[in-house]
């Protein structure tokens, strides 16, 4: 799996009490469609493109294919933690990187329907499983299954991510219920050998495709701040992009750096970067969700309320940590608050924004099963 350095996704969807004018329907234009024959001279040249203009015309998009004042929500939750066989260089879950994590086994599905359970009370509406694997294996697929059947009993929709799948277990998968598969393409083909040897680019692009045929959602994304350079950004893109159909959903991940792991000490990206991959992301697939994921915690305000203008439109929300720093549960509704962004889907209109956030305290208080999705 690949989106695992995240902890606890609480979620009450926020309900700002003022009344929010209509979005007007929005026009399509030809920026508007979805292309599957990115090159690497025109995405380039949408890197370069001055800040504002490029800020400006992601935005254009963005408002043309959604309510630009709406971002999704997602829970996550680890259903089995650390000792993954894989080298990924970025990972605290990796064996073979000396980090200080706790192993955990595979959930109980009570435990892991409890977890649902919960962020459903907390308006959740869709529950992510992740697990540390290379894949899973057979003794493991009864349990994912029955896992799958019973959060979508409880009327969630469902995601997991569980490293690579063969076109077998993709059909099982689907057959039980399971809405997305995340799978991450991590970085571009070219850069791909610095950070991960245990399993091949085309690897990934195989999983996808059994995702795909077997009837599922793809959400798919990386990792940037790899130490990968400015081309390699605009190849992973490409290779996103070039997809047929897109992902659904596509996280873009800021490096945790992690002590203990290969690139504990890599330098920095710039943050005007990291917003310009996000803003080049909404323009190549203007009908994806783009996900703002991991490292949110080492972003001011200011940085994430440009992420959600560049066209970010989905988060993993909230905070128990395994791996890293806790950011505050609160902090994401009071910044939504601030933003006038409302969770895409409102469960309950009459709760106010104040009663969510102390609901999401509490709940931070109790909680000690999910992913840092922020961090
Ligand atoms: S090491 Fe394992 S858990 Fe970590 S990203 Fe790679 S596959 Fe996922």
């Amino acid at each position: 799996m690949s989106d695992l350095n995240m902890s606890e996704a609480v979620l009450k969807p926020q309900v700002t009490p003022q009344i929010t004018p209509p979005v007007s329907a929005p026009t399509q234009s030809l920026n508007s469609i979805v292309r599957h024959n990115w090159n690497l001279k025109e995405v380039q040249a949408l890197f370069a493109m001055p800040f504002s203009d490029l800020m400006f015309k992601a935005q254009t998009i963005h408002r043309e294919n959604f309510n630009p004042n709406e971002v999704q929500v997602s829970t996550l939750l680890s259903i089995k933690t650390g000792a993954c066989p894989e080298d990924c260089k970025y990972c605290s879950q990796s064996a073979r990187n000396k980090t200080n994590l706790e192993k955990e086994s595979l959930l109980a599905v009570d435990k892991v329907l409890e977890a649902a359970q919960r962020a459903k009370d907390m308006g959740s509406t869709r529950f992510c499983m992740g697990a540390a694997w290379r894949n899973p294996k057979e003794r493991d697929m009864p349990y994912v299954l029955e896992m799958v059947k019973r959060v979508k009993a409880i009327g969630m929709e469902t995601c997991m991510t569980l490293g690579m799948l063969s076109v077998e277990q993709a059909g099982r998968l689907n057959d039980a219920g399971l809405d997305y598969y995340n799978h991450n393409l991590d970085t571009s083909p070219e850069h791909y050998n610095q950070i991960i040897t245990t399993r091949t680019f085309q690897d990934r692009l195989d999983t996808l495709g059994n995702v795909r045929s077997a009837g599922m959602k793809v959400c798919s994304g990386g990792i940037v701040g790899l130490g990968e350079k400015a081309t390699d950004r605009a190849s992973l893109l490409i290779q996103l992009a070039n997809l047929s159909p897109q992902p659904e959903s596509v996280p873009i991940n800021m490096l945790v750096k992690v002590e203990g792991t290969p690139l504990a000490n890599v330098e920095d990206l710039d943050s005007f970067d990291f917003i310009r991959c996000i803003a080049v992301a909404r323009i190549m697939m203007p009908k994806s969700h783009v996900r703002l994921s991991a490292g949110r915690t080492a972003m001011n305000e200011q940085m994430q309320a440009m992420c959600f203008l560049a066209g970010a439109n989905s988060i993993f929300y909230g905070c128990k940590l395994l791996t890293a720093d806790n950011p505050e549960t609160n902090q994401d509704m009071a910044l939504f608050k601030k933003l006038g962004i409302n969770t895409e889907t409102v469960v309950d209109d009459s709760a106010s924004t104040e009663q969510i956030l102390n609901t999401a305290i509490v709940d931070q208080q109790h909680s000690d099963q999910f992913y840092n999705a922020s961090a």
